[in-house]
């Protein structure tokens, strides 16, 4: 820091994800990023993509793309939004739809991204704790607010809330946003997104860098109300005008096109995360029920930060959050079943040395 830096700046704690070290040979299982490679119609699309068009820019409203992502919800292109990567969008949602003098209100472990936005913007907030058994309370939601944002899987404890619920919380907060994040909806989750039409109040963000094996090329989305929507253009058109480069666009097209590759992957993910959940088990670890591609998992006997730098030193990566309630607590992402059984071998060289 020094004189040259803006007052609003000083005081802020940035995000910080997870570890991307840079040698080959690790067990990668800290950052939820998926296993296998995106989509062979991605990468064909993509390598087509490289011509001279390059020089051109890109399409500022990603029409096609938004066509492509309301389709398959039986929307509108109105109805959607793109960003680069799913935390821009959700940067400017904060910003054009949840900033008002009421707190908004978000779950007491959730991602840690949201109270960084909060601290940006000058966003007051207001956390709702997670019952006991770390699943989101929807009852505590019934409260005054300016807004409300969950995830859905919940980040980083893996736990999907139906439908029924999100939806029946959306009508409880008619005079404020409900921002669903659903980064990692297509893991077994619902998504709520085909029902933004009859709720004028609710937000869906989406990411293809989860379930599409995308992480690489930053596409994010939003669905919601064309009035919602036109909201969040208004920020993003006042930023950067062209978030989404020509190849972004045009691979994340291929990607939301290629249902047939999504439906293979995922089905190999919920089986490995079942392998992964019944291993973990059987070496005492108690496992929250997963909906994501990544599990919270902790052991009784065994320290979390501990297990983690054992992890580490055998080429294991995992992350594990030093925060209230889930500090003994390692998540781990579902890689491949090869990538799992090395996990779960050093662990039970640890739990059985002790
Ligand atoms: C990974 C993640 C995101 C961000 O994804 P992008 O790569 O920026 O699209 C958003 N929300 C949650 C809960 C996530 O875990």
């Amino acid at each position: 820091m020094n004189e040259f830096w803006s007052d609003c700046i000083r005081g802020l704690t940035p995000y910080t994800p997870g570890e991307q070290p840079g040698v080959d040979g690790l067990a990668k299982l800290n950052t939820n990023e998926n296993p296998y490679p995106p989509s062979p119609a991605v990468l064909d699309v993509l390598r087509r993509a490289l011509n001279g068009d390059l020089r051109l820019y890109p399409d500022p409203d990603g029409s096609a793309l938004r066509q492509a992502i309301a389709e398959k919800h039986g929307l509108t292109r109105d109805h959607v939004f793109l960003g680069n990567g799913s935390d821009e969008v959700l940067a400017h949602a904060f910003l054009a739809l949840l900033k008002h003098d009421r707190p908004i209100l978000l779950p007491d472990v959730t991602y840690s991204f949201y109270p960084v936005w909060c601290a940006l913007y000058g966003i007051d907030h207001v956390t709702v704790p997670l019952d006991e058994r770390l699943q989101i309370d929807v009852a505590g939601y019934a409260q005054p607010n300016g807004g409300v944002v969950l995830a859905n899987p919940n980040a980083p404890t893996g736990c999907a809330l139906d439908a029924a619920r999100i939806l029946a919380l959306v009508d409880r907060c008619p005079d404020s946003v409900v921002v669903v994040d659903e980064a990692y909806v297509d893991f077994g989750a619902e998504t709520v997104a085909p029902h933004v039409d009859e709720h004028p109040n609710l937000l869906v963000v989406q990411t293809l860098s989860k379930s599409r094996s995308l992480a690489g090329l930053r596409v994010g989305m939003a669905i919601g109300h064309p009035a919602l929507i036109e909201a969040l253009n208004v920020v993003k058109s006042c930023f950067n005008a062209y978030p989404l480069d020509r190849l972004a666009l045009a691979g994340a097209e291929a990607a939301i096109r290629d249902t047939e590759y999504l439906r293979i992957t995922r089905r190999r993910i919920m089986r490995t995360r079942d392998v992964l959940t019944h291993g973990l088990a059987e070496l005492g670890f108690a496992v929250l029920p997963s909906k994501a591609n990544f599990v919270l998992a902790r052991h009784p006997s065994h320290d979390a930060a501990r297990l983690q730098r054992t992890l580490r030193r055998n080429g294991v990566l995992v992350r594990h959050f030093r925060a209230p309630r889930i500090d003994q607590y390692l998540r781990i992402s579902v890689g491949t079943d090869e990538e799992c059984r090395r996990l779960i071998d050093v662990l039970r060289t640890v739990v059985r040395a002790a």
